[in-house]
């Protein structure tokens, strides 16, 4: 089994040598061959000439280089693309995770696909950290199904397969274990220790919670409806435009049957309003049935996830 290690760094001169010490510390004794995979996102400060001084003494280093910053997800997207081992571990670059903890997580790895740290004792401050990330961990949990106490930890271990079929955008590496777990990946979770950060600023605030908050509405937007949107918003525009038929159609009954005026009357405004949305929607949903054909026809896009084939086409 090898391994891969991805760290996202984004202006952290201070932290990338002892970083660097630590991680040998933790892997040297392993007895197991690995690569570091470094991925500059675009530092402005001297993190990138550190790096590359840091890849000329060490060849098991592998220094990306972001031309500029693209943010975190898409710097672990491109460790991904990069990533040779055979299973692929994640940590944050600013010396909060503890490389230390990278050998729970491999004994963890071998029944399972993922691997999720949880930094029960976190260190971070409380109200502009660790109060938004309790709600969004809680609504998380709720909206995905996947029960983990923690999302936003970057120490996690993969299988490699595990990341190998995943596209990542947004703020979306934090939806991963879920995601994967819709696939049918087996998902873990194991205590980790957390540090505050010594050296460096954060380089996220309160505003994050409102980015991952619209990713997860997208990430369960695509899990329940990606393959079949008629199905979403078919019944809601059935519903709106039966509404607005039974509005017009107490109407017509007045009209005709008891001589009444409804030209009018809000209430006519409402039922052809309602008909108009309901005929809407209906047609995103026809649309959105196109795009999905377009999508996985032209790509040749399954829409199932294979583990493995065994027989003779096998590979
Ligand atoms: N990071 C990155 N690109 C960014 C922001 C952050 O690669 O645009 C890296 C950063 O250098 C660090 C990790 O992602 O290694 C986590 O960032 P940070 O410590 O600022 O987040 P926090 O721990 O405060 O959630
Ligand atoms: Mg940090």
């Amino acid at each position: 089994m090898t391994l891969s290690v991805v760290i996202p760094l984004y202006n952290e001169e201070e932290n990338i040598q002892l970083l660097h010490e630590r991680l040998r510390n933790a892997l040297d004794p392993l007895a197991q061959e690995y690569e570091i995979l470094f991925v500059d996102d675009g530092s402005t400060d001297r993190s990138l000439s550190l790096l590359e001084k840091i890849q000329a003494d060490d060849k098991r280093v592998i220094v990306l280089s972001l031309r500029r910053n693209f943010g975190q997800t898409a710097a672990f997207a491109a460790g991904f693309d990069f990533a040779r081992g055979d299973v692929v571990v994640t940590m944050d670059g600013d010396l909060q995770n503890d490389p230390t903890d990278i050998p729970k997580l491999l004994e963890m790895i071998k029944d399972n696909d993922l691997v999720s740290g949880w930094r029960k004792q976190r260190k971070d401050p409380f109200f502009t950290r660790r109060l938004p990330s309790i709600i969004a961990n809680w609504l998380i949990s709720k909206v995905t199904g996947v029960k983990l106490h923690d999302y936003g930890c970057s120490l996690k271990a993969y299988r490699r397969e595990v990341i190998k079929n995943l596209k990542l955008y947004g703020e979306m590496h934090r939806f991963i274990p879920a995601v994967a777990s819709w696939y049918g990946v087996r998902v873990a979770e194991v205590e980790t220790v957390h540090h505050p950060r010594l050296h460096g600023k954060s380089k996220y605030g309160i505003s994050r919670t409102i980015k991952v908050v619209l990713d997860l509405i997208t990430v369960k937007f695509l899990q329940s409806f990606s393959t079949k949107p008629i199905q979403f918003f078919g019944p809601v525009g059935l519903l709106i435009g039966f509404l607005g038929f039974l509005i017009l159609l107490y109407l017509t009954i007045d009209k005709l049957f008891f001589g009444n005026p409804i030209g009018g009357r809000p209430l006519i405004l409402l039922g052809a309003l309602l008909i108009i949305v309901g005929i809407q929607l209906i047609g995103m949903g026809l649309l959105g049935e196109m795009l999905v054909r377009v999508y996985h026809e032209s790509q040749r896009k399954p829409i199932y996830v294979m583990k493995k084939i065994l027989g003779p086409e096998s590979k």
